[in-house]
């Protein structure tokens, strides 16, 4: 006998809340159809009344992806509610979900009312959004530090009330694994309607403790678990998806549960959705880091190569991982390429395939072998591009030990060239300060993250970027044999975004009034 236990995505609502992260609507439905062929239960598709944009991709993702339940979020009060039921409105199966803080500090600083006051907000909340949407999810936020008899009130009442999801979160990552175990068990014992509800958890990361406190819970009677992508989100992240899958796989004698995740796509959701998002997955990160199934010690490898279950507890090409031997060269035409793209799993409607077969070309005369890494850097970079205001057309760079770097850079734009140099602290430096100069927008280098797509002293580099024009951050990628060209790339890429955003210095989601209540 086992249990199934519901996979609730919040990818592209709490994981796009963090800085930089943010999607536009073609992103947005990139990432959930392949959420939809991982096979997630809910997709929490965003929160549409924290800006018109999100309201859009959040209903264009109801529109077309089939599949998995689509949720939206909404804050306790008509306004967000109106506009989080239209949102979802036209998905197969709609949810609205809607939250109010329940522990005394939330209630009292930041809803500034009383314990009775705030469950009848909830009430009215759940009745509201019953009367727009059959399938309502209530969160109590801060749950893990709410008064327990007030949070068996407020779960019954809202259950009442017509909620058929009761979600449980650790919104501050405060809880310990025994303790949100046991605050689960006593709940399944003091609400008895919760057996007629799914009773879920959300679970944050702040002490590491996001995956062990959903474990938990599942142990305790959890039916649904609430997590991102390679555990993307606020602050220290959320429960990370994957984990959780493969700790309930790996591990099945122990929990007996099971989730509907087509563990074959792990892999390439979490490379999209890092790469789309422009976060870095840290190279030791369970399941899906890079070194996650690298053996480097000569015991283990010995060990490998004799038998792979002496060190390995999970097979890599479960999870989609593959180590491909595809080699391509300047020489390989359009059809070779075409069809290594297809065998690493990648179709591309024939205006991207241009692009990609261009820049292939570009790179590959001057980097003899292009392996099936580099080529996936290339696609997943020229597919996630955003239009592009200001292209590179050539760079130039002095430099050397005992001078000061001189970066000339020639951009176009709409088939104008412009062409300028600038010197800088080194040769990334100017060629950056040369963008700005042509470009006549200033920004703040924040974040600078360069890595070699593959081994090889000849690897493609690849450079991440965040920067700050105005008060709001733009992500950038670029890649190339040349680590200056790829830096230099990832920097105009980041450019190219602020202009795609209308080139507007103070447009932040951030500043409106609803992003405070955004921490769920
Ligand atoms: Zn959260």
């Amino acid at each position: 006998m086992s249990r199934k236990i519901h996979i609730f995505d919040t990818t592209l609502r709490d994981g796009e809340q963090v800085p930089g992260a943010k999607l536009n609507k073609k992103q947005k439905l990139e990432i959930a159809q392949q959420l939809a062929k991982l096979n997630v239960d809910i997709i929490e598709a965003g929160f549409p009344c924290s800006s018109p944009g999100d309201f859009d991709a959040v209903k264009a993702v109801a529109q077309q992806v089939k599949g998995p339940v689509i949720a939206a979020l909404a804050r306790a009060v008509k306004e967000d509610i109106d506009i989080a039921a239209e949102a979802v409105r036209e998905a197969e199966r709609p949810r609205v979900h809607v939250f109010l803080g329940s522990s005394d500090i939330h209630i009292q600083k930041k809803l500034r009312r009383d314990r009775e006051s705030a469950l009848d907000m909830a009430v009215e909340a759940v009745k509201y959004s019953r009367n727009l949407c059959d399938e309502v999810e209530f969160s109590t936020e801060d749950g893990s530090r709410t008064d327990f008899e007030y949070l068996c009130r407020i779960i019954e009442a809202t259950i009442q009330a017509g909620a058929r999801i009761i979600n449980v979160p650790d919104t501050v990552g405060y809880a310990l694994p025994e303790e949100f175990g046991d605050l689960i068990h006593r709940l399944r014992e003091k609400v008895p309607s919760l057996d007629r509800s799914v009773l879920s958890v959300h679970c944050h990361n702040d002490l590491g403790l996001a995956v062990s406190n959903s474990i938990a819970a599942i142990r305790n009677g959890a039916d649904q678990v609430e997590c991102t992508v390679n555990g993307i989100g606020e602050r220290a992240g959320n429960a990370s998806l994957e984990e959780i899958v493969m700790v309930l796989k790996t591990r099945f004698e122990n929990y007996h549960a099971t989730t509907g995740i087509n563990v074959g796509e792990i892999y390439r959701t979490s490379r999209m959705v890092s790469r789309l998002m422009n976060i870095p997955v840290q190279p030791n990160k369970a399941i899906v880091g890079s070194n996650a199934f690298s053996h480097s010690s000569g015991i283990h490898q010995d060990g490998i190569l004799k038998d792979r279950t002496t060190y390995e507890i999970m097979k890599p090409e479960d999870l989609g991982i593959k180590q491909e031997s595809i080699v391509l060269t300047a020489r390989s035409g359009r059809a070779a390429l075409r069809h290594c793209l297809g065998e690493i799993g990648f179709s591309l409607d024939p205006e991207v395939f241009e692009r990609v077969y261009n820049r292939f070309i570009d790179v590959a005369d001057r980097k003899k072998d292009i392996a099936a890494e580099d080529l996936k850097s290339i696609v997943e970079i020229e597919v996630s591009k955003v239009p592009e205001t200001y292209r590179m057309h050539n760079l130039q760079i002095m430099s050397g030990t005992k001078m000061v770097p001189i970066a000339s850079v020639t951009l176009e734009r709409d088939g104008q060239l412009h062409t300028d140099s600038a010197t800088g602290d080194g040769p990334v430096d100017a060629a950056f300060n040369v963008i700005e100069r042509i470009t006549g927008v200033s920004g703040k280098l924040r974040d600078y993250d360069l890595k070699a797509v593959t081994m090889g002293r000849d690897a493609l580099g690849e450079a991440m970027v965040r920067v700050q024009i105005g008060n709001t951050l733009y992500s950038g990628i670029g890649s190339s044999p040349d680590v200056i060209e790829a830096s230099a790339r990832a920097y105009l890429n980041a450019y190219n975004r602020y202009f795609a955003n209308g080139g507007v210095e103070n447009v932040q989601i951030s500043d409106s009034p609803v992003s405070t209540d955004r921490k769920l």
